[in-house]
């Protein structure tokens, strides 16, 4: 009985001694999914045109073929947001 709790306690240290540098090395790499706070409703972001015929597809933050400097997520080549910056 004895020598069976000493092995669990003796298990259980060994986990801690190999899971604590890996999720300490997981933490400063990043490795870890951060959570993106999604920004389209603070640009204002919308899936069409606005106006003029301005899009994310003649904005100088846009990069293809759906992503944008600003603005985080997926978005469209014919979408637009209130930083719209001509190419
Ligand atoms: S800044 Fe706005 S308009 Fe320009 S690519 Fe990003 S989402 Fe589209």
């Amino acid at each position: 009985m004895k020598d069976d709790s000493q092995n669990r306690t003796r298990a259980d240290a060994l986990k801690q001694i190999v899971l604590l540098p890996a999720l300490a090395a997981a933490l400063a790499g990043g490795a870890l999914p951060a959570v993106a706070a999604d920004n389209k409703k603070q640009f204002k972001y919308q899936d069409k045109p606005g106006k003029n015929g301005e899009k994310c597809s003649t904005c100088s933050l846009f990069k293809p073929p759906s992503s944008c400097s600003v603005v985080t997520g997926k978005i469209s080549p014919n979408g637009w947001c209130v930083a719209w910056s001509k190419k």
